[in-house]
């Protein structure tokens, strides 16, 4: 039985280490790949602000799913402390003492290999399995390679992998820039995003893919007119531009659910709701909404606001609020009488655009037998006051 050892930090797993794995099993013809996130690393300090070991042992879970025979182990984070490979490789030896096992390492940890603890006790229990991290590091791999198996008998083997240039400290500094999801799989990218770990901001092209996969064909155009009015509100009162951005794009992802499912998101995100709210399935998808925006996309408290107000209103509208709420009355998809002249206030005086927007929306519903919801009477008040 052949056995793969990768040990790691994995803070995050990124695509570098899943092909490196990939290719070692296939090329080493292992039965076996166990992957094992450490507790504290021997060699570096965990960077911060980084999740906790439970979650970087789910992202590893993730990462490595696709990759067939691995397996990933939990034994060092159970083990707790600074994770030393020569007690993880004495434990696997216990458990599979016939078994070759291989040390699988990027050409990094080769290179300071002597100085793992009891090295040359990993020498006895491992075949060295190496790889080069980028284009290039071949030889040096290589040249490694052979002053340990000169030095000290070392079973080296060098396999070929078509390296992919990614370190998790480039994802890490890239993720808060809205960047980086092209070196990590698309589930540990959503995870990452679901809780904003390592201070992540979604990418807007995947977020749109994601937002409009959730909606009717027919709103895409709305949504993406929203985006544009939102952004151009924002710069023009001083709001956020990025999380206006956030907020436009998912403010309508629930709009196309049915009462039913409006009323179990309701109940999964633990949303209140009054009399009115719950007999009325259009008036649920801004809340349903905020609900997914802030557990499945990780948005903060400012975005869901904006999102959650955005069907209904209400008093005291944060300048988020309000952009959002006249960006999806105003976008440039929209056509109805009195359009034009509520653009051109929302870019005047914005509150006296939503004391418009409120009346015009009031009137509309009245015209058409529906009871305003308080929340909108309660904001034109608000705003007609202030
Ligand atoms: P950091 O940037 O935080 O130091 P890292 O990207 O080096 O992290 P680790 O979790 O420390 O990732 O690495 C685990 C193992 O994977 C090591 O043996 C390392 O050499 C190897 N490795 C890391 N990145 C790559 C890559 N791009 N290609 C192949 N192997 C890699």
């Amino acid at each position: 039985m052949k056995i793969g050892i990768f040990g790691g930090t994995f803070n995050p797993p990124h695509k570098g280490h899943v092909r490196a794995a990939g290719e070692c099993v296939r090329t080493l013809d292992l039965d076996k790949l166990l992957v094992i996130p450490d507790s504290n690393p021997p060699h570096k300090e965990l960077a911060e602000p980084s999740p906790d070991e439970q979650a970087r042992l789910e992202l590893t879970k993730l990462a490595f799913s696709g990759v067939k025979r691995a397996h990933v182990s939990d034994m060092e984070i159970r083990r707790g402390g600074v994770s030393y490979t020569v007690d993880t490789l004495r434990r696997v030896r216990e458990k599979f003492p016939d078994a070759r096992i291989y040390l699988l390492m990027g050409a990094d940890m080769l290179m300071c290999f002597e100085e793992w603890r009891e090295f040359r006790e990993i020498i006895s229990m491992a075949t060295l399995a190496a790889f080069a991290r980028r284009d290039g590091e071949e030889n040096a791999v290589e040249r490694a390679a052979a002053d340990l198996r000169n030095k000290y008998n070392a079973s080296v083997r060098v396999v070929g992998v078509d390296a992919l240039e990614a370190s998790s400290t480039d994802v890490r500094r890239l993720l808060p820039e809205r960047r980086g999801r092209e070196l990590l799989t698309d589930e540990t990218y959503s995870l990452i995003i679901k809780h904003r770990w390592y201070g992540a901001k979604p990418e807007f092209e995947w977020l749109r893919k994601k937002a409009y996969a959730m909606l009717e064909p027919k709103r895409v155009a709305h949504v993406k007119g929203c985006e544009e009015e939102a952004v151009r509100l924002a710069r023009r009162w001083g709001a956020d531009v990025e999380k206006a951005r956030e907020a436009a794009i998912l403010h309508d992802i629930t709009k196309k659910e049915k009462l039913d499912e409006q009323l179990r998101l309701c109940a999964k995100y633990g949303i209140l709701l009054d009399e009115v709210e719950r007999g009325e399935g259009k008036l649920l998808h801004s809340k349903t909404g905020a609900g997914i925006a802030r557990y499945e996309f990780g948005c903060d408290e400012e975005v869901c606001g904006a999102i959650y107000w955005h069907t209904t209103g209400k008093e005291d509208m944060g300048l988020l609020e309000k952009v959002i709420y006249m960006a999806d009355y105003i976008e440039p998809n929209r056509d109805f009488d009195g359009v034009d002249k509520l653009r051109r206030a929302a870019y005047e005086n914005i509150d006296r655009a939503l004391e418009m927007g409120f009346r015009m929306s009031i009137e509309d519903m009245v015209s058409r037998g529906i009871v305003p919801h308080e929340r909108t009477m309660g904001a034109l008040q608000w705003i007609t006051k202030g």
